[in-house]
């Protein structure tokens, strides 16, 4: 089969549209809230500052999460909650259990559910919004960031419009295991500081236990948010949340000659490096919406998504992307097509003149393409060992993958097992004995590899070590998460669970103990679909 490497030729039209009347447009620096100054009181257990719900009442509804039936912890993320200055003892504690069930609201906290729209499968709707998510507030981590707790599965709100506001046990475990492996992969991520069942039943295709998430992001400000209010003219709140992003995430661009165009392109160039990490990876997000598409540059909603075992460039886990459109080898161009329909709802504000705002749109989403191929190809050469970059490097990694898809290689033990490779003359894998062998179409391909090596810098233990650090061994495979989840929902036994979420913490090591984990699923083991679970 033949694959693209990387959607280079792939273009995305700003749209020539414009939603807001030009006379409307106004220049005017942003004013500087507080929003780095952390209100500290004194025995409080999360110190809450929460600069979201001060942008005006139009951004959010206040509410308070519907309180369940009977909590029960399912595990709390220690580290991270050191990292977010919240006491872990205390989080475990029944007081810290009633406030990740939604029971208890915590001192400092301004519980919101913020509204937002989206582009959906490439169709526009108008209304969306946390219609099972409460955010509880924002805390400064110990790196001096600032994150968004939030509720997930903590009842109706506004914007629930159908749905009951829960969430099943089952889809609360997938995100807390995938979310927390892409952290440990080094993938920006939104992360899980702790998971409680709520001792509720809720009713899907038939009846499931319930559970309460808690989800940690740098901020839950999607694509979908900026169209939401672009979409009703509200040209005044596109600005305050453009000036909120600028403060919250990209600071250092309110110095730009046009910090709205320097935030344009430094969200673009955030995708572009969070695709290709989810590219190197393997990762089928499932559902790149525009409202699932975090300005921040973090990867969120752990909805359908997927790591691929067998590489498969069309691969597609999502039971309703009946279409394709998000399948992986679309995963960039899909990025662009959202980050264009961002720039689109920012043209009033990059310059008075609407063709000299759509020409500077469209100059910066056209660089898309190579920034996201930049990103790719050094991922790549350091996913291959290559210190250097020489001119037939796209060539040498395409050919790889047109045989790896032919083959139906394991994507992640593919380069595992180069990574073994590459210490000088070394035949076999030893690291993976019995798990996976290259098989012999691979051989023309191999001393093509070899000869490049032998010509670039470096010695040969280096660059296996280093080529271990970005090849994981471990990945959070269909059916190690479904094994965990139905271990947990059918049986009520969590050992799987928190074995896993252990395991993938150190997906870069590798013991032979490991190959329940490492292993490629057998043919009776293959999930071939993921589900929203919503
Ligand atoms: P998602 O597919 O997870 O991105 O969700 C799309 C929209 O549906 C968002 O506005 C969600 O808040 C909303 N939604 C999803 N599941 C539920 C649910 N169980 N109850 C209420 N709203 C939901
Ligand atoms: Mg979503």
């Amino acid at each position: 089969m033949a694959t693209s490497l990387a959607p280079g030729n792939s273009s995305a039209r700003v749209q020539f549209f414009t939603i807001f009347p030009c006379n409307k447009i106004h220049t005017c620096r942003m004013q500087l809230n507080p929003l780095f100054r952390a209100h500290r009181h004194r025995n409080l257990r999360m110190h809450f500052d929460n600069s979201y719900a001060r942008l005006p009442p139009r951004f959010y509804t206040r509410l308070h999460p519907t309180p369940v039936a009977a909590p029960g912890l399912i595990r709390v993320n220690s580290a991270l909650a050191r990292h977010l200055r919240i006491d872990p003892d205390w989080l475990q504690s029944a007081e810290g259990v009633a406030v990740i069930a939604g029971n208890r609201i915590p001192a400092g906290a301004d519980p919101i559910a913020t509204v937002y729209a989206g582009y959906q499968f490439g169709g526009w709707s108008p209304q969306l919004g946390d219609g099972r998510a409460i955010l509880l507030g924002e805390v400064i981590g110990a790196d001096g960031v600032r994150y968004d707790i939030q509720l997930k599965g903590s009842g109706r709100t506004p914007y629930s419009r159908n749905g009951d506001g829960r969430a099943p046990l089952g889809p609360v475990l997938r995100e807390y295991i995938v979310s927390e492996a892409m952290a440990a992969l080094g993938i920006p991520s939104s992360r899980v500081l702790a998971a409680v069942t709520s001792g509720e039943w809720v009713m899907r295709e038939g009846a499931e236990p319930g559970g309460v998430l808690v989800r940690v992001a740098q901020s839950h400000i999607r694509i979908g948010t900026f169209q939401f209010f672009a979409s009703s003219q509200d040209l005044d709140a596109v600005r305050l949340l453009a000036d909120h992003v600028i403060q919250r995430h990209y600071p250092e661009v309110s110095l730009a000659d046009n910090p709205y165009l320097a935030l344009l392109e430094n969200v673009i160039a955030q995708q572009a490096r969070l695709i290709a990490s989810w590219q190197l990876v393997g990762f089928i997000h499932g559902v790149m919406n525009t409202d699932n598409m975090l300005v921040s540059g973090e990867t969120i909603d752990y909805g359908p998504c997927a790591f691929m075992d067998a590489f498969d460039p069309a691969a597609v886990f999502s039971s309703i992307d009946h279409h394709g459109r998000y399948a992986y080898n679309n995963q960039p161009g899909i990025a662009h097509w959202n980050l264009a329909g961002l720039a689109q709802v920012l043209l009033p504000l990059l310059d008075r003149d609407p063709d000299k705002a759509l020409a500077l749109a469209q100059d910066s989403i056209d660089s898309f393409p190579q920034l996201y191929q930049n990103a790719y190809l050094q991922g790549m050469r350091r996913k291959l060992g290559l210190a250097e970059s020489a001119r037939d490097d796209a060539m040498l990694i395409q050919d790889l993958l047109d045989i790896m898809a032919e083959q139906e290689s394991d994507f992640t033990l593919t380069f595992r097992c180069l990574s073994e490779l590459a210490d000088a003359d070394r035949e076999t894998a030893s690291g993976l004995a019995g798990l996976f062998e290259l098989p012999q179409a691979f051989t023309p391909w191999l001393s093509r590899w070899r000869q490049r090596l032998a010509a670039d810098s470096g010695d040969s233990a280096t660059r296996r070590a280093e080529m271990l650090s970005v090849n994981p061994a471990c990945i959070a495979r269909n059916h190690l998460v479904q094994a965990a989840i139905e271990a947990a929902v059918i049986r009520q036994d969590f050992a799987p669970f928190h074995d896993l979420v252990d395991r993938l913490a150190q997906p870069y090591d590798h013991h032979q103990r490991d190959a329940y984990y490492a292993a490629p699923p057998r043919p009776d083991q293959l999930v071939r679909q993921t589900f929203c679970g919503t």
